[in-house]
């Protein structure tokens, strides 16, 4: 039985030839690859001004510096997302301030956004979890109406879209800045790499050069730094890569799409009896294009004999590999430090507790799915302290 990765990026032959021509080219760091590729990502979200960087973690690290966030400022995000958000809040200096999530999108309560603004905040910093999107038209008019800055953590959200019909629009396509995530666990990768759409061209010169040591050049062709910032510039290596990836793209959203259908026929009909929650399958209306990066369900691990660590190993003792996203951020020690505890957001801890990611990737077959169902099933079935009556003990 072949064993199924939880995720996995897709290389093929033309991939692979692209990345040895620009090794022999006799330009290997950002160069003419780095340009096609931020034109060919502007171009696919909508003309917007982007730039590239070694990760999304750099992209929302330069994405605050651009926007002047930093000591004094408080930062909105939800305690439900992957540890790069907080640090990178804490990194420039800023105070995260956490809010809770909703327990089927995995999204930001944009509820307790509201009720968390104060004269101190500076932006909202939403996560598109698992490529579902935040509810935009709600988050963009807090936004305008308290003269806020907007930073999607798009990272799982290349590929997803807001809006019907003619109104449809690509995640990064509008809005303020929406960092994006290249990872090889993404929906397509340049190996380690991220990317950002800015609000305006200024925005996007001035990320170019934060993400080169903050190094400008003077009149007299001398250089000079007006600001200690990293080095997160991206190789053409990664960059022709990603340009072979994007053109992909599509398709591979339309693949997960399907597949995560096929997890619903299977896992709904007995997702009430086996007491597990599935995901969020997109609001209703379908104003959401799902990238679907990942498929997270919730055990009944209350009503479990055994452990999620023992869940997780009777999964891989079957050939299948399951992923945790994402532990809840105010409980990690960085945060505990600074005070938080148990309790102050149920949703994301429950779901820190509970979930599980399925596999799901454009090289899984339908069939593939249903072999993750059955296991999945089983397993939680037979491991339930209430069992189901059976005709036995009825009769008894
Ligand atoms: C993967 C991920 C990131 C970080 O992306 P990198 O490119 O590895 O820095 C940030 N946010 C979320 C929600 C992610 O899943």
């Amino acid at each position: 039985m072949n064993y199924l990765k939880f995720a996995g990026p897709i290389i093929d032959d033309a991939m692979a030839e692209a990345v040895k021509q620009t090794l022999l080219s006799g330009w290997l760091t950002s160069g003419p690859q780095v340009l096609a590729f931020e034109c060919a990502l502007s171009d696919y979200h909508g003309g917007r001004p982007t730039r590239v960087f070694t990760s999304a973690t750099a992209a929302m690290e330069v994405a605050f510096e651009v926007c002047g966030i930093g000591a004094g400022d408080e930062v909105i995000t939800s305690a439900m997302t992957f540890f790069s958000v907080g640090n990178m809040i804490e990194k420039v200096g800023a105070k995260t301030v956490f809010v809770d999530c909703d327990l089927t999108s995995r999204n930001i309560n944009l509820d307790q956004v509201e009720r968390a603004i104060t004269e101190k905040t500076k932006a909202i910093v939403p996560t598109h979890f698992s490529g579902l999107p935040c509810d935009m038209d709600r988050l963009y008019a807090i936004a305008q109406q308290h003269k806020l800055r907007v930073i999607e953590d798009a990272a799982l959200a290349i590929g997803s879209s807001w809006g019907r019909g003619s109104q449809q629009a690509r995640i990064g396509a509008f809005g303020d800045i929406a960092t994006f995530s290249f990872h090889p666990n993404k929906n397509m990768t340049t190996v380690e790499g991220g990317a950002a759409m800015f609000a305006s061209q200024a925005e996007a010169k001035r990320a170019e050069v934060l993400r080169f040591h903050g190094i400008t050049r003077l009149a007299d062709g001398t250089r000079d730094v007006d600001y200690p910032s990293g080095k997160f510039n991206m190789s053409d290596v990664s960059a022709c890569l990603g340009l072979a990836q994007l053109k992909l793209l599509d398709g591979w959203c339309a693949a997960r799409q399907k597949l995560a259908a096929h997890y619903f026929a299977q896992l709904a009909p007995v997702a009430e009896q086996l007491d597990i929650s599935l995901p969020a399958p997109a609001y209703a209306g379908e104003e959401a294009g799902h990238s679907w990066n990942m498929f997270c369900v919730l055990l009944p691990l209350s009503k479990m004999t055994i452990s999620r660590k023992q869940f997780i190993d009777a999964m891989h003792a079957r050939q299948i590999g399951i992923g945790v996203s994402y532990e809840a951020m105010h409980l990690s020690t960085l945060f505990r430090n600074h005070g938080h505890a148990e309790g102050e957001h149920p949703n994301a801890e429950r779901i820190a507790r509970e979930t599980v990611t399925l596999p799901l990737h454009p090289s899984l077959t339908t069939s593939d799915v249903e072999r993750v169902c059955k296991a999945l099933i089983d397993i939680v079935g037979t491991n339930q302290t209430q069992h189901q009556p059976t005709f036995q003990n009825l009769a008894a």
